[in-house]
């Protein structure tokens, strides 16, 4: 018998879906407050993956007609510097969004940056504040991938109350604002983490299995309950000697073809979540923006 292969979630094709839908509401701000939203990124140091992220980011919040303006430091940069830098653009009334990449080099306390932060330029979402009002169910900038993450489920599944999510990994970028979010869906929510007992008991009543743990296809089909919605957080690099000497692959936290006889759903790894992230920190730029500036537009 052939097994069953799950549907696929294409996160590039939704993300690039999303982009285009926020472009009635740039030209709105455009028109309103004569100019588009702007996204300041800062990137410290030379680190590649970091480099490639700040580029995509910057490329495509060009491509949907808003503006993006990158500070390049060295990885020598003091905190106070950079400290002082966040505060200007704080103080930029024509900055809406503020993006520090994480991680920075060691010497610097990632947390006093990103609390360094105006809130409500806050376009990550990490800002205590962001977090605090998502953990309450107020209005504020949420995390850019496990809002993400939510999207592709609406979209995928329609109404999530009731079902039950189990979230693997209890970071505060993705399982713990995940969590928070799903909960207001009306989901239940279990979160594991690497002192849970027995994770493939847990995992196995899922309705929806999300896992953001950063190990490279930990998740086998024995921990998904058939017929599941499996979302795949995990970006891990694994050499890949089929491609030469030196070469590299992407995957998942999840064993894709293992979890592909299983679940119902699936996203990939790359082409799920990653390209959501990117599309939501442009919706939370224009966000930002009409937030700041009291426009009204279509995203609620
Ligand atoms: P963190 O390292 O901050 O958190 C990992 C979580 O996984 C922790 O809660 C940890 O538990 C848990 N964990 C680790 N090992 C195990 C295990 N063996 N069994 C169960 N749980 C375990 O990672 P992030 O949340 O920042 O990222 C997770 C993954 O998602 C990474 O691969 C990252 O690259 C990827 N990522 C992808 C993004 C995208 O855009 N697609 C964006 C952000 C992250 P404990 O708390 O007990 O240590």
């Amino acid at each position: 018998m052939t097994p069953n292969k799950a549907k696929l979630i294409d996160g590039k094709d939704f993300s690039n879906q999303l982009i285009r839908s926020l472009i009635p509401d740039i030209k709105t701000i455009l028109k309103i407050i004569g100019r588009p939203p702007t996204l300041a990124v800062i990137l410290v140091g030379e680190d590649g993956a970091s480099q490639v992220y700040v580029r995509n980011k910057v490329k495509q919040t060009e491509a949907a007609g808003m503006v993006s303006v990158e500070h390049r430091l060295s990885d020598q940069t003091d905190e106070e510097t950079l400290l002082s830098l966040v505060e200007t653009l704080n103080n930029d009334d024509d900055i809406d969004g503020i993006l520090v990449q994480l991680p920075l080099p060691k010497h610097i306390n990632e947390h006093s940056v990103i609390q360094a932060i105006n809130p409500d330029k806050d376009v990550d979402g990490f800002h205590v504040i962001n977090a605090g009002k998502l953990a309450t169910g107020q209005k504020g900038l949420v995390p850019c991938t496990p809002l993400g993450c939510l999207l592709l489920l609406r979209d995928t599944l329609g109404d999530l109350s009731g079902l039950h999510a189990v979230i693997i990994g209890r970071s505060n970028i993705v399982g713990k604002p995940l969590g928070q979010l799903l909960l207001a869906e009306n989901a239940s929510v279990t979160i594991v983490h690497s002192k849970t007992k027995n994770i493939e008991k847990l995992t196995s009543q899922a309705d929806i299995l999300i896992a953001a743990v950063g190990r490279s296809e930990m998740v086998k089909s024995s921990w998904i309950k058939p017929g599941a919605c499996v979302i795949d957080v995990g970006i891990n690099r694994i050499t890949a000697p089929e491609k030469g000497d030196g070469k590299y692959r992407l995957v998942g936290d999840v064993d894709f073809a293992e979890a592909s006889t299983t679940a119902h759903f699936i996203t990939p790894v790359p082409g799920g979540v990653g390209p959501m992230t990117i599309a939501c920190l442009l919706r939370n730029t224009v966000v930002a923006a009409a937030m700041r500036k009291g426009v009204e537009i279509s995203i609620k």
